[in-house]
């Protein structure tokens, strides 16, 4: 057990999420804790994710932890594998393979007698007491219950387990969805393939992304002087938060139009007039995470590519049968359809004290305490928890100030001073009413507006406010909105 924290840690996960708990634990001097990673390395959503065209689109001297720069990136929009060489790059550095156990999916996790007992996959059990969940936002495939889809003869997959065994060079491939994942799996599959099908339920607002490729001694001055890397960080991080920081209520009429006229003048590129007309959004500009790419458009304009508005009736052994009747025969289908975004840390099953279940507290809807924390499950802690911000902005950013806000209270606890402690539901329930209120504000909450912003029930996940609020309240915790046992 480190000198420095008398209590034994675990987290969840080995994504960008949980290194970053684990490079801070290690900087305060706090070596007591394990990483269980349920695959076999690190990298988290950029690990799985291996479909064509994948890029992120937060600029990519933007899309790193602000400690370590990335001088590597190839073009402004860092491309998948450049960003999971990255995390790879960091992982190895911070030798962080010392605390991970790879292989050990947590399949329960259940507070008693002040411990966190954890059983994985594999039937080994960890002890713990704290523990932090990083097992991301965007992480359990959507699959969608199309009819048939069994019957297909050819080969359908999400686009999160690319099947990179199944050629698609030459072949006819069909592809589900129009989220930003769809976008650039257009953009990156058009030149490859004999026909593309782009199966669309709604229309996307797109803004062109302004990409560009760096050049080799661009790379090598970055490399050269770290601290300039650092200083385009913090740049960019000043221009793109700054752009996007007062959050999307519906008074900013001015920037949700200036928005909109920027995509419309984009969708304007798409010359046939019917085809503009079936790719234009009939919502506000904002209502759905807005998709920036340069590609789009013009990869829809191809003779290859196919946009099918017709819904989709059932999948046949030889493609997708659409509601007027057609039978599009395609060899691939890729379901581009998005995650399950509303999981969180389920499916583990997560037993918190009195033995309560996550499912039982979350029974009328997620709740937690200013994103990371949940009444009655003490010393449980989330990064990317319900309602954080996590629309358009930075997730690493976002991660970085929860981690700032853990930190002080892991120091607490692993100091002695705290045993345990979980948030009172009076607080808990204070800044849910409010949030919900401010959820209204927004135009996501539009009537007609649907996205993976809104549960089931109809109810705003993620932040409501500007990011300034949000970096407000993770400066501090208020350890009066806490039961504390000492
Ligand atoms: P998504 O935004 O949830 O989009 C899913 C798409 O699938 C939507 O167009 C949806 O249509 C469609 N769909 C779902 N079920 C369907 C069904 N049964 N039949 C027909 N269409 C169906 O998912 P995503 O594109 O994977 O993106 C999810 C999030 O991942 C993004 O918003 C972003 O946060 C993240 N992401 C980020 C990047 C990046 O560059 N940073 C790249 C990719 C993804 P409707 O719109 O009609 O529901």
């Amino acid at each position: 057990m480190s000198a420095i924290c008398k209590r034994k840690i675990v987290i969840m996960g080995a994504g960008m999420s949980g290194m970053l708990v684990a490079i801070r634990l290690l900087a305060a001097g706090i070596t007591d804790f394990d990483i269980l990673e349920k695959a076999d390395s690190a990298g988290g959503t950029w690990r799985e994710n291996t479909y064509p065209g994948l890029a992120c689109d937060v600029p990519g001297y933007l899309y790193t932890y602000s400690f370590e720069p990335n001088p590597e990136c190839s073009h402004r929009y860092a491309r998948g594998d450049e960003i999971q060489a990255y995390f790879l790059r960091v992982f190895n550095q911070y030798q962080l393979h010392r605390h991970t156990r790879f292989g050990q999916e947590i399949l329960s996790a259940s507070h008693a007698d002040g411990v966190w007992n954890i059983t994985t996959r594999t039937g080994a059990q960890w002890q713990a007491d704290i523990l932090i969940s990083a097992v991301g936002v965007l992480h359990h495939p959507n699959v969608p219950d199309l009819p048939g889809l069994d019957s297909f003869q050819g080969t359908a997959f999400h686009s999160a387990r690319w099947n990179h065994a199944v050629p698609v060079d030459g072949k006819r491939v069909a592809v589900i969805g129009t989220g930003s994942t769809a976008v650039q799996i257009v953009s990156g599959l058009v030149d490859r393939v004999a026909e593309l099908k782009l199966f669309q339920r709604t229309a996307q607002w797109v803004l062109p992304a302004f990409d560009t490729e760096y050049s080799d001694w661009s790379k090598e001055i970055l490399r050269r002087i770290p601290g300039l890397t650092k200083w385009l960080h913090n740049r960019y991080s000043d221009v793109y938060h700054g752009i996007l920081s007062g959050g999307f209520g519906r008074e900013r009429v001015l920037f949700i139009n200036a928005f909109r006229m920027m995509a419309e003048r984009h969708l304007n590129s798409v010359r046939d007039p019917k085809l503009r007309r079936r790719l234009t959004p009939d919502y506000r500009f904002g209502c759905k995470r807005f998709i920036l790419s340069d590609r789009f458009y013009e990869a829809m304009q191809q003779p290859q590519t196919q946009l099918v508005t017709d819904g989709i009736e059932r999948i046949e052994p030889g493609g997708i049968r659409t509601s007027d009747g057609t039978l599009h025969e395609v060899d691939v289908i890729v379901l581009a359809t998005g995650f399950k975004a509303q999981n969180y840390v389920r499916p583990i099953q997560l037993t918190g004290t009195n033995g309560i279940t996550l499912e039982q507290a979350w029974a009328d809807g997620v709740k937690a305490y200013k994103t990371v924390a949940i009444p009655g499950f003490p010393n449980f802690f989330m990064l990317q928890g319900p309602h954080s911000p996590i629309g358009n902005f930075s997730l690493i950013k976002i991660a970085e100030m929860q981690c700032d806000y853990l930190m002080q209270v892991i120091q607490r606890i692993c100091s002695g001073d705290i045993r345990e402690l979980a948030p009172k539901n009076a607080a808990t329930d204070d800044y849910n009413r409010e949030l919900r209120a401010a959820a209204q504000n927004t135009i996501w909450m539009d009537p007609g507006c649907q996205s993976w912003y809104i549960d089931t029930r109809g109810n705003l996940t993620i932040w409501p406010w500007s990011i300034g609020r949000f970096a407000d309240i993770m400066k501090e915790p208020q350890l009066a909105d806490y039961e504390i046992a000492r």
